[in-house]
């Protein structure tokens, strides 16, 4: 079934060669004899993000409170500036970003804000494999309304388990629903979902349609505002490398800006009158009204940095290049190790393969105890799910040919059974 034909190490070395993105690989930092395959869940620190995050203290400690309009990046349009910074990664215009929150929090403020139940449209829709967190909070979006959720949050089902097919997302967007919140990019099998056909089959109908873009954001181009999609949430800490806690993100289409923000406080503010301290809220015209209280300008230092990196490398360039290190490495397991009982959990065509593979196993858990032994550090998600994400910035193609020679020694002489069979509490 491959279409590898040199399993050589020296041809990873040859790839490694003629790859652009290569230099990157060294303004990262990695714990020496380690191969970091868990971009998906956390970055790794560069030394620009390091840098900028430095540059904040420093202005703290020269300027104290003036730090707000003086200094390298004054912390009063901090939130603004790195909004119109990313951007770029999710094809949207400057002021219909901001960067703010947590991408749980985020999801509150916007399906508070656009979720307008009428009549007989009720209805929230998403799907029976995203995040939790997303879940919780549309749940709870709907009890505040004075909804049952059990009644009125409609989850698409999956067919197989991994994946959720759009033509069962589509046949749900009934004259029932009001609002639709789905992931990009799924975080488990790593599926792609059809944003532009979703969007515009939502549309059609007359719904509001949201997308949480935590496991796509840095990893693959977007085209929000020319979808026209109504808005989205993300986190930076993932494959932007900003930092654990590190501030999330929000898009909201042009054409909703001016509404008033449903979560509503002192920043949300017309960045002009803000200091004018009137009892009546006069928001900002930009997605910056949906910021609430003072921005974390310690968690969101580190983005500088770390966004300078996506400008120069292109994230056309950096998903190519994700795209042929998945590929490749899936085409190495496949031939070094067909009979092990590993099968893909991801899908193997381009078009629908986020930025990590998913490899199910029964012993998922011990071999991932295995590999973390031997210097590799993979990502275990419940119940049987290995995920691996080479990350185009910094894994180079020898990683992950070591990678592969490693599964492959832990599975042939079953080390992995020294180990218990059971999750760490952060898994
Ligand atoms: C990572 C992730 C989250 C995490 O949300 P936080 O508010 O940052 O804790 C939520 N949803 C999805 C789909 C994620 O991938």
């Amino acid at each position: 079934m491959t279409n590898l034909d040199n399993l050589s190490r020296q041809y990873a070395v040859e790839l490694d060669q003629e790859d652009e993105l290569a230099r990157y690989k060294t303004e990262f930092y990695q714990a020496e004899g380690t191969i970091y395959l868990d971009g998906n869940s956390l970055g790794l620190m560069s030394k620009r993000a390091e840098q900028t995050l430095l540059d904040v203290m420093a202005d703290w400690r020269q300027f104290g409170i003036d730090g707000w309009m003086k200094g390298k990046r004054p912390w009063y349009e901090m939130a603004e500036t790195l909004g119109a910074k990313v951007a770029p990664l999710i094809g949207a215009l400057p002021d219909e970003v901001i960067v703010t929150g947590s991408t749980t929090i985020n999801i509150h403020q916007l399906v508070a804000t656009f979720y307008r139940p009428e009549g007989k449209r009720t209805k929230i829709l998403a799907d029976t494999l995203t995040f939790p967190s997303d879940i919780y909070a549309l749940q709870s979006q709907l009890r505040i309304h004075g909804f049952d959720p059990d009644e009125h949050l409609l989850q698409v089902l999956s067919r197989d388990g991994k994946m959720i097919e759009e033509e069962d997302i589509i046949e749900m967007m009934t004259d029932e629903v009001a609002l639709i919140l789905l992931p990009t990019v799924l975080y488990r099998s790593g599926q792609l979902l059809d944003i532009q056909r979703l969007t515009s089959e939502a549309k059609k109908n007359g719904i509001v349609i949201g997308f949480d873009a935590c496991h796509s954001i840095g990893a693959i181009p977007h085209a929000f505002n020319g979808w026209d999609v109504d808005f989205a949430v993300w986190c930076h800490y993932k494959y932007v490398n900003s930092g654990p806690g590190g501030v999330a993100g929000l898009y909201v289409h042009e054409k909703h800006l001016g509404a008033t923000p449903a979560l509503a406080g002192w920043f949300s503010s017309d960045k002009e009158k803000q200091f004018d301290m009137k009892h009546q809220l006069e928001p900002a015209q930009t997605a910056g009204a949906f910021q609430i209280g003072t921005p974390h300008v310690l968690s969101m230092a580190p983005l500088y940095g770390s966004l300078e990196i996506f400008e120069e490398a292109g994230i056309e360039q950096i998903r190519e290049k994700s795209l042929h290190m998945t590929r490749y490495m899936m085409d190495l397991i496949q031939a070094e190790m067909g009979n092990t009982g590993f099968s893909f959990m991801n899908p193997t065509e381009d078009h629908r393969r986020g930025g990590h593979i998913a490899l199910v196993h029964e012993e998922a858990i011990r071999i991932c105890k295995a590999l973390k032994e031997e210097g590799i550090i993979p990502d275990y998600r419940e119940p049987n799910i290995i995920r691996l994400a080479p990350i185009a910035l910094y894994t180079s193609y020898l990683e992950v040919w070591q990678t592969v020679q490693v599964l492959k020694r832990i599975m042939v002489e079953k080390r992995y059974e020294k180990y218990e069979k059971k999750r760490e509490v952060v898994a």
